[in-house]
Formats: C-alpha cells, sequence, structure tokens
C-alpha cells in the first residue's frame, strides 16, 4: 500500500505566492498518486501563521475547489518554526509520513521522488540539502556558512546546508512530540530524534512570488535561538574566560607589586580607566549570556502551548 503523504506549509503573508505553488504541489502529488507512489488520499496542508493578508482566504477558496487542499489557521502569528510544528503535528495524527516545505517554492518539488526512494529503503528521516547557495546573495551565503561551522563548534549536531525542507515519518513525528520545548530549532532537533537518515541533494531556487519574511533583525535572533537552545558551550565559555582574566590579574598584581619595591613609580591613570571598562564590558556580556539561558529556562518552565490552533479545513 502506498503511503499517505502529507506535505506541511508554513505561510505568513504569502497571498502573492500561495496559488502558484498550490498549483505545482498539486500537479507534483498528482504525478506521485498516478504512478502509485502515495496514496491518492494525500494532502497538501496550508499553516496560515497569523498573516494579515488574504492568506486565509485563499487556502479556504482552494479548500473549496480541491479538498486535497486543507488548512489549519493559527490564533496569532507565531513565527516559522511554531507554524511549522502545528502543521506537523496536526498532520502526525491523519498521514503516514510528511514533507515540510517552504511556501515560496524555493525548495524543489522534483526532490520529492529522492525523498520517497528514501523511504523505501527504510528511512524514518529524509533531510533536503541544498547542493550549492548560488541563488543566494554574498552575505547570506558566507553568514550562513559561518553559522553553519559555529554551531558545530558548539556541539550541535546539525547537517550542513539544511533547512527545513525534508521527509519525516509517522514514526520520526511521533518521536519529536515528545521533545517538549518551547525554544524550538527544529532543525537541530529532528536530528536528535535518531531514528534511520538519509539525504537527498538539491538546487535552491529563487522565491517565486512576494518578500522574504526573514528579515536581518529575525534571522540574527533565529541564529542565536539555534544556539541557546541546543548548546550551553557559551555559558562555559564564559567561566573559562573569568578564568582568564582572574589568571590576567594576578600577573598584573605581581608585575605591580614588583616594580612597587624597586621603587619605580608607575603612573598608570589610563591603564586603570581602560581596565575598569575592558572588564565592566566582559561583565555585561557575561550576565547577558546567562541571562540568555535563564530567560530561556523561565520560559520553559511556565510551559505555554506553543500554538493554539484557531480553525481547521479539512
Ligand atoms: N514564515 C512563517 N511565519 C513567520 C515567518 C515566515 O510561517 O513568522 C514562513 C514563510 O511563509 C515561508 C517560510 O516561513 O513559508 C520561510 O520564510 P521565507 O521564505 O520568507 O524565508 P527565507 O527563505 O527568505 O529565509
Ligand atoms: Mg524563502
Amino acid at each position: 500500500m502506498a503511503e499517505k503523504l502529507y506535505v506541511v506549509i508554513p505561510c505568513y503573508n504569502e497571498e502573492a505566492v500561495l496559488h502558484i505553488t498550490a498549483q505545482k504541489t498539486q500537479e507534483k502529488l498528482n504525478a506521485l498518486i498516478a504512478a502509485g507512489r502515495i496514496s491518492p488520499d494525500s494532502r497538501v496542508l496550508f499553516v496560515d501563521d497569523g498573516s494579515a493578508d488574504a492568506t486565509w482566504d485563499g487556502i479556504a477558496s482552494l479548500h473549496e475547489q480541491n479538498r486535497m487542499f486543507c488548512g489549519i489557521r493559527l490564533s496569532r502569528n507565531k513565527g516559522h518554526q511554531k507554524a511549522l510544528l502545528a502543521g506537523l503535528m496536526t498532520a502526525k495524527d491523519r498521514a503516514d509520513i510528511v514533507i515540510s516545505m517552504d511556501a515560496d517554492l524555493q525548495d524543489d518539488l522534483n526532490a520529492f521522488d529522492g525523498f520517497l526512494d528514501e523511504r523505501e529503503k527504510g528511512c524514518e528521516v529524509v533531510y533536503g540539502v541544498r547542493s550549492s547557495r548560488k541563488k543566494d546573495s554574498w552575505f547570506k551565503r558566507a553568514t550562513a556558512q559561518g553559522y553553519y561551522k559555529l554551531l558545530k563548534k558548539m556541539g550541535v549536531e546539525i547537517t550542513y546546508n539544511h533547512a527545513d525542507f525534508r521527509l519525516m515519518s509517522k514514526k520520526a513525528l511521533e518521536g519529536l512530540e515528545q521533545f517538549r520545548e518551547v525554544n524550538l530549532f527544529l532543525r537541530g532537533l529532528v536530528p536528535m530524534i535518531g531514528y534511520k537518515s538519509a539525504v537527498v541533494e538539491y538546487e535552491r531556487s529563487e522565491r517565486a512570488a512576494g518578500e522574504s519574511k526573514y528579515p536581518l533583525k529575525k534571522m540574527i535572533s533565529f541564529a542565536v535561538e539555534g544556539i541557546t537552545s541546543l548548546s550551553v558551550k557559551p555559558i562555559k565559555m564564559i567561566t573559562s574566560l573569568g578564568l582568564l582574566v582572574f589568571g590576567v590579574s594576578i600577573i598584573l598584581l605581581i608585575y605591580f607589586l614588583v616594580t612597587y619595591f624597586m621603587g619605580k613609580a608607575v603612573q598608570g591613570w589610563s591603564t586603570i580607566v581602560i581596565s575598569i571598562w575592558a572588564i565592566g564590558g566582559l561583565q555585561l556580556f557575561a550576565i547577558g549570556v546567562i541571562g540568555e539561558y535563564i530567560g530561556k529556562i523561565y520560559l520553559e518552565t511556565k510551559d505555554r502551548p506553543n500554538y493554539l490552533i484557531a480553525e481547521i479545513l479539512e
């Protein structure tokens, strides 16, 4: 029996691209159904992440035209990761396998075939990985690659050049469900599930229509989230830094004592001022890093729901 596939697509203000994406995805699913690779009951599940434009109306009219399209609407904008989680968890109870992708057709639909090949070989998770970043701006390419390297150094297990384009089986999603995290960085969390996985390469294209919903500010906070939600190394580094600075002060103390007993008076006004600022800055930075983690603990202990579903069309 061919497995039932749900394609989960988070959408935030995507009215410009929604219909093209729907049409292309439908064509792809129909081809896969005709080839007997997926069940005829397969669906496309749009998650409206509290859009302010006509995205939800678009989803509703698609649903009217064709029951292959279904949708959930979150109570408000919760961000890409939570919208994706809402979609995955909704699809989990209805499908055998789920593919998540962006609404803008940057992810190649033809990679679905490769995903299904790996699935047939028994994989529970298949990662879509970009074969190149030619289409990205120089800035995005450089920062993204530096960032993946930094994550590795921080001990975060992550698949290089993989965003959130991936296939997950019901079993893998049930595993993911047990990671009850509020601070979500899915691409770092999924490898922790374990199970058999594989990688499928694809060429990432440009956004089909509309604008990026990840301005620099969101990108930076997402990047910080990735590190602080998965690694405690920064706190450990602060401890080492503190020891180092303390060591330096001991050396300085010895140096000053020696010069004092040698009778050379030190006129170190500037040295003192610089030290005060340097140490003050380091301390503030250290407190800030620790504060990041305490903030995270605070949020996790509240145990707030990650999302609330306002409406569902199926
Ligand atoms: N997205 C979302 N909620 C948000 C921001 C983005 O659901 O608050 C969705 C968006 O609709 C898209 C995906 O996340 O489907 C990736 O966003 P985008 O393509 O703008 O990011 P980029 O490719 O520029 O990094
Ligand atoms: Mg995009």
